[in-house]
């Protein structure tokens, strides 16, 4: 089995070191490493078109980019590795990609990028900043690769899990619990400096607070200290209100030509 590597927070930080040590160790798997050079977090699924790439080795053997997660992934699908991977995993991210996380999260991006080739993929992230029981979860992380493997889950079905492992030790880490996504409130207003040279510095706040952590998330399943599993999928159609949409475009529409109409008369007029 092939497996790619990436992450979003940079190709030193610990997440990814751990993960490759743990999924290289797994028996018959083939793994290689292409993350970002730079800490790329919350870059989404976001595409380099203006700017070249280069890939650089490290003496780790991992390549490093300087461009975004999803580049990362993108340039070994379609060229870089020179093979097609049989599974793409992402992290171990410092921080949890939970509820609304998912939308900016480049540990998300990274995996949605080898989805959307068609390869089965895994975001992993830790809850809580820090790395606390970083050993845990990438063993957890080996663990659930080892049993897909076993159970023969990766195949030519392209699939997209969210993964988030609470800070535990391993023998504390509660159950896998498949989960949907929790909520969190809007996020917190930007924060403003003064720069040294006298100018306005507007600093992203943080995320909004949980707004559903209801039982059946991911945000209630790893606070009782479970490992909380989402599939993911892409399309953001609403199919729940495609029905009053439907409406709502024809009257949006013959709004549209009345208006179109009266414009006509008047200037005939
Ligand atoms: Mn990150």
């Amino acid at each position: 089995m092939k497996i790619l590597i990436s992450n979003d927070d940079g190709f030193q930080a610990p997440g990814i070191v751990a993960l490759y040590e743990a999924i290289s160790g797994i028996d018959g798997v083939q793994v290689e490493v292409v993350a970002p050079e730079q800490n790329n977090s919350a870059k989404s699924n976001a595409l380099t078109l203006h700017a070249p790439l280069y890939v650089h080795r490290a003496s780790n053997g991992f390549r490093y980019v300087n461009g975004t997660p999803a580049d990362c992934v993108h340039i070994a699908m379609t060229g870089l590795l020179g093979y097609r991977p049989d599974l793409v995993l992402a992290g171990i991210n410092n921080g949890a990609n939970m509820g609304d996380d998912t939308v900016y999260s480049g540990t998300v991006g990274a995996a949605m990028e080898g989805y959307l080739f068609g390869v089965p993929a895994i975001a992993f992230s830790q809850v809580e900043f820090g790395w606390k029981h970083l050993d845990a979860a990438a063993q957890k992380a080996r663990d659930i690769v080892q049993q897909m493997r076993q159970q023969q889950l990766v195949g030519s079905t392209p699939w997209l899990l969210n993964v988030n492992i609470p800070n535990l030790p391993l023998e504390q880490l509660g159950a896998i619990k498949l989960c949907r996504l929790g909520r969190r409130h809007a996020a917190e207003p930007v924060i403003t400096q003064v720069s040294p040279r006298g100018q306005t510095m507007y600093w992203i706040g943080s995320a909004g607070a949980v707004k559903d952590d209801a039982e059946g998330t991911d945000f209630h399943a790893t606070a009782h200290g479970h490992v909380a599993i989402t599939p993911l999928k892409i399309d953001l159609t609403d199919h729940q209100n495609l029905g009053y949409w439907a409406q709502t475009a024809s009257r949006l529409q013959a709004g549209l030509q009345a208006a179109a109409h009266a414009d006509r008369t008047q200037e005939q007029a």
